[in-house]
């Protein structure tokens, strides 16, 4: 029997029980769980895990509610603040002012870089933002991350009805476990079908960089692979599409495992930039917003 591992904090430890191997013990998850972990240390008010095996970072940000304000008065006075030592109340309404009006383009001179560990059926809706920058993790260079999301108790229910019940939760992670087990089988048979090609000399010796013959195994394995598989990226965005993503995907109606997301996000936004974040609460109180 395996032991759970020690990132399932979603109170379905249960469900774990009776698989006999399990995706998540692999050295490849290990490895980055010991890689979120220290960023965790390292980064501890701008660094969360989410979910099962989920992770956010705000690596770093560019620019600040001084950046704005300079950017915005190069159309009037040209009168710069040198820091926001200087930010005072003049400052703090004209950033409401910029805001409720919509005056977007000053708030584009402030970006963000994350790093996000995130099941694929997320990324899949925040890719949708496109006024902002993706790199992302691939399964045509490496193998699929050995982890797929679980949802948790909150995740199965609604109100105070279970969607899906343990018994469907437990078959789903059985069906998730086969499916990474059918990938890391049939690429084993691959790798070891085409060291025996190269050895008899029926294809040529690939030396260094990348070989086409696994690579294409990992191109064709990789379609049954699910979009609950966790992937990994770098996303930079400016403030003014991040507003965007904050106004859309902290609604209700977002889809909750994103909702997780951004809540994190935006809190550590919020905490990076505590002035913008109240003008921004504040305008979105008096035009009725969510937020
Ligand atoms: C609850 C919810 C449900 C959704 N359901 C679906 C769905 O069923 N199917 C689906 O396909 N998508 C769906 N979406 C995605 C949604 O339609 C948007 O693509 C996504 O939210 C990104 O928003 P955006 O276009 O404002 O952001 P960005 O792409 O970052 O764009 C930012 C802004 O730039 C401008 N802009 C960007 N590109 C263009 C362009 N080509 N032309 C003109 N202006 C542009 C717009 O003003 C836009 O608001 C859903 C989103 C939410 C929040």
């Amino acid at each position: 029997m395996i032991q759970p591992p020690a990132i399932l904090k979603c109170g379905d430890e249960s469900i774990m029980k009776n698989l006999s191997e399990s995706a998540f013990s692999s050295p490849v998850t290990r490895e980055m769980e010991e890689e979120m972990n220290t960023r965790l240390r390292e980064n501890p008010d701008f660094a969360r895990r989410i979910g099962n095996f989920g992770f956010l970072e705000l690596e770093e940000s560019w620019g600040d509610e001084a950046t704005i304000i300079n950017t915005a008065r190069i159309s009037t006075t040209n009168q710069r603040i040198n820091s926001m030592q200087e930010f005072g109340d003049r400052e703090r309404k004209l950033l409401y002012y910029l805001l409720s009006q919509n005056h977007g383009t000053p708030f584009e001179t402030v970006y963000f870089r994350w790093r996000i560990v995130a099941p694929i059926f997320v990324i899949r809706q925040w890719i949708r933002h496109r006024i902002s920058s993706f790199n992302e993790f691939s399964q045509r260079y490496r193998e699929p991350i050995p982890a797929y999301y679980i949802p948790d108790a909150q995740a199965c229910t609604v109100g105070n009805m279970r969607i899906l019940s343990e018994e469907q939760l437990a078959r789903y992670c059985q069906l998730m476990e086969e499916l990474h087990a059918f990938y890391q089988e049939g690429y084993r048979e691959i790798c070891q079908r085409v060291d025996e090609a190269e050895a008899r000399g029926s294809i040529p010796k690939v030396e260094g960089g990348r070989n086409p013959y696994r690579a294409r195994g990992r191109e064709l394995l990789r379609n049954a692979m699910p979009v609950s598989c966790y992937t990994d990226l770098y996303w930079t965005i400016n403030f003014r599409s991040l507003m965007n993503f904050f106004d859309l995907r902290r609604k209700s109606n977002a889809q909750y495992e994103i909702r997780q997301f951004a809540d994190v996000a935006y809190s550590m936004f919020k905490s990076r930039f505590p002035i913008l974040g109240e003008t921004m609460d504040q305008v979105l109180k008096e035009k009725g917003g969510i937020l």
